[in-house]
C-alpha cells in the first residue's frame, strides 16, 4: 500500500499530522493512505513558495516557456500512468481520464504562449516628451483547490498560468483521488521548474482554510461545490485575497420539437451517464418542447439500456460507480423521493448490482420523468446518473424554466432552427452554452466559467481571463528630460500637453 505525501520544496514530505485512507470506488478496499496537512505544513509551503516565487519571477519569458513545453512532452508521455492512477482512485474508465488529460494539456499548450500574451501596452508622447505604458506582473504566492471529479484536468485549468505568469502554485487537490497531482509535481521537476514553484499539499478543511487565511497568499482559484465555494469566496475574500470560485451546476438540455431525437437522446445520454453523471458539465436535466416528450423518453430509456455499468478498470465499461457509497446514497435517496412525490421512474438504477463487485458504489442510469418544478430531485445538484426529463409546451418556457434554476453552469439546445438556437444563446441566464452540444466545455483558449450559483468572484478559469486572474497590471507614466532641461512643476493637476 502506498503512502501519499505533501510535495513540498521538490520532495515527498510526510504529515506530522493525522492521516486517511484512499478507496477504490469499485470496491470500498482501501488503496492507499493520504497525509494530511494542516495550518503549519501550509505555513511550511508558503514559506519555501515565497523564495521560489522571487527567483522564478526573474526568469526570462522565454525560459520559462521552455519548460512549459518540455511540461507538455512530459505530460504527454505520462498520459497513461497517469490515467491508470486517475480510474483506481476516481473510478472512472481509463479512456475518460485520458480526455481530461487531454483538455488539461489545452490550457498548458496556452501557457506556452505567454510570450505573446504577457506583452503590454505602449504610448509613446502621452505627453510632451512623456510615454506611458502598462505591462502585468504575477501576484506571488497563489493556491488552488480542487474537486475529485477531474483531478487532473481542473488542477490544469490553474497551474499553467500561474506558473508561467511568474507565481508560485500551491495545490490542494481533492482528499478522494489525490495522487495524479504527485505525478503532475514529479514532472514539473522534471522539466526543470525550480523546486518550490509548485507544490501539492494534501488535505481536508483545515488545509484549505489555513490557505484561505494564510497572509502571504495572493490569491485562491476554487473549483467544487457551490456550498463550499461560497465559504472559499467569503473566508479568503475578508482575509483580502483575489478569489475565483467554481462551484456547483444542473445544466439543463431543451429537446425541441425540430430536434432530430436519436441524435438528441444519445447526445443527452452521454452528458447524463458518461463519467457517472460526475461532470460539473453533466446533462442531469432535459427539457422536451411541446409534442416530443414520449419519443424523447423512448428513446433516451433505449440509450440508457444500451449501457455497461462496471469498474473503471475494465475497458467494456461505459458507466463507472460514484465516488462514495454516500454519493451512491445520495442517488438512490433522491430517486425515492421523486417516485413518492408522484415521478414515473422510466428507467431505474437503484437496485443495479455489478457481479465481483458486490461492494462497489454502482449505481444504474435512472430516468426520471413528471416531477414537480420545485421538487428537490429536478431544483438540486445530484452529481449522480440521475436524468430528470421535464416536459413544457412551448421555447419561452422552455427558456423561463432554465432561467429559474439558482444554477448556470452550462445548458444545451437541441433543434434544427438557427432562430430557436439563436434566441436561446442570447435569452438564457447561463455561462457556457452547447447549440446541438451537450457539454459545451470551451476549449483551453477560452475561459471556463459559470454565472449565478455556478461562480462566486469576477473571473472564469483559464484562457484570457485566467491570465488576468494570476497577474496585476501596472501603469508607468515617464520622463526622460535631458540633464540640462530644468522644467518647472505646476501645482495644479497635470493636463496632457
Ligand atoms: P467539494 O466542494 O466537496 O470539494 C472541493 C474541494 O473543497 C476539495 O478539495 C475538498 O477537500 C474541499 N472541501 C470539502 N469540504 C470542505 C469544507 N467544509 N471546507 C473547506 N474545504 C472543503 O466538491 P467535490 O465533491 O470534490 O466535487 C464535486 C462538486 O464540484 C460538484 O458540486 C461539481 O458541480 C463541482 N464542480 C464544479 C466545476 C465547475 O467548473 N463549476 C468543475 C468541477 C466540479
Amino acid at each position: 500500500m502506498t503512502d501519499v505525501k505533501h510535495w513540498i520544496d521538490g520532495r515527498e514530505t510526510a504529515s506530522t499530522g493525522s492521516t486517511q485512507p484512499i478507496l477504490d470506488p469499485s470496491t470500498n478496499e482501501e488503496i492507499a493512505t493520504l497525509h494530511l496537512g494542516d495550518a503549519s505544513t501550509v505555513d511550511q509551503a508558503v514559506q519555501v513558495a515565497r523564495t521560489a516565487q522571487r527567483e522564478w519571477a526573474q526568469v526570462s519569458l522565454s525560459k520559462r516557456t521552455q519548460i512549459m513545453y518540455r511540461m507538455r512532452q512530459l505530460l504527454i508521455e505520462a498520459t497513461g500512468e497517469i490515467a491508470e492512477v486517475i480510474s483506481r482512485e476516481h473510478g472512472k474508465t481509463v479512456a475518460d481520464a485520458k480526455g481530461e488529460i487531454a483538455r488539461g494539456q489545452e490550457t498548458l499548450e496556452f501557457a506556452t504562449s505567454i510570450t505573446q500574451d504577457l506583452k503590454g501596452g505602449f504610448s509613446e508622447n502621452v505627453s510632451t516628451g512623456v510615454d506611458g505604458y502598462t505591462f502585468r506582473q504575477p501576484l506571488g504566492v497563489v493556491a488552488g483547490i480542487t474537486p475529485f471529479n477531474f483531478p487532473a484536468m481542473v488542477p490544469f485549468w490553474m497551474h499553467p498560468i500561474a506558473i508561467a505568469t511568474g507565481n508560485a502554485f500551491i495545490l490542494k487537490p481533492s482528499e478522494r483521488d489525490p495522487s495524479a497531482s504527485n505525478i503532475v509535481a514529479r514532472l514539473y521537476q522534471e522539466a526543470g521548474l525550480p523546486d518550490g514553484v509548485f507544490q501539492v499539499v494534501h488535505g481536508g478543511k483545515d488545509t484549505v482554510d489555513a490557505l484561505c487565511t494564510h497572509e502571504d497568499i495572493a490569491a485562491v482559484s476554487f473549483v467544487g461545490s457551490t456550498p463550499i465555494a461560497q465559504h472559499v469566496h467569503a473566508t479568503a475574500s475578508a482575509a483580502g485575497k483575489r478569489v475565483q470560485a467554481l462551484g456547483g451546476a444542473n445544466n439543463h438540455a431543451v429537446v425541441m420539437p425540430d430536434a432530430n431525437v436519436e441524435f438528441a437522446a444519445s447526445q443527452v445520454a452521454s452528458g447524463a451517464f458518461g463519467s457517472a453523471g460526475e461532470r460539473c458539465m453533466a446533462v442531469p436535466v432535459a427539457v422536451t418542447v411541446g409534442d416530443i416528450h414520449e419519443q424523447f423518453l423512448e428513446a433516451i430509456a433505449a440509450e440508457a439500456e444500451k449501457l455497461t455499468v462496471g469498474p473503471g478498470s475494465d475497458p467494456a465499461t461505459d458507466m463507472p460507480p460514484v465516488i462514495t457509497k454516500d454519493a451512491r446514497e445520495r442517488v438512490i435517496r433522491m430517486a425515492d423521493e421523486a417516485e413518492q412525490a408522484g415521478g414515473r421512474l422510466v428507467v431505474d438504477g437503484r437496485g443495479l448490482v455489478v457481479d465481483g463487485y458486490e461492494n462497489g458504489n454502482f449505481v444504474g442510469p435512472t430516468v426520471v420523468t413528471d416531477l414537480p418544478a420545485d421538487h428537490p430531485t429536478y431544483t438540486e445538484e445530484v452529481f449522480g446518473p440521475l436524468l430528470v426529463v421535464m416536459h413544457v409546451n412551448n421555447f419561452d418556457e422552455a427558456v423561463e424554466l432554465v432561467n429559474s434554476s439558482r444554477f448556470g453552469n452550462g445548458t444545451a439546445i437541441f433543434t434544427g432552427s438557427g432562430h430557436y438556437a439563436r434566441r436561446y444563446q442570447e435569452e438564457i441566464e447561463v455561462g457556457m452554452v452547447g447549440i446541438n452540444v451537450p457539454i459545451p466545455t470551451p476549449v483551453g483558449y477560452y475561459s471556463f466559467g459559470g454565472w449565478k450559483d455556478s461562480l462566486f468572484g469576477e473571473h472564469h478559469a483559464h484562457g484570457p481571463e485566467g491570465l488576468e486572474f494570476y497577474t496585476k497590471q501596472k501603469a508607468v507614466t515617464s520622463r526622460w528630460p535631458h540633464q540640462e532641461e530644468h522644467l518647472e512643476a505646476s501645482m495644479s493637476f497635470p493636463t496632457h500637453d
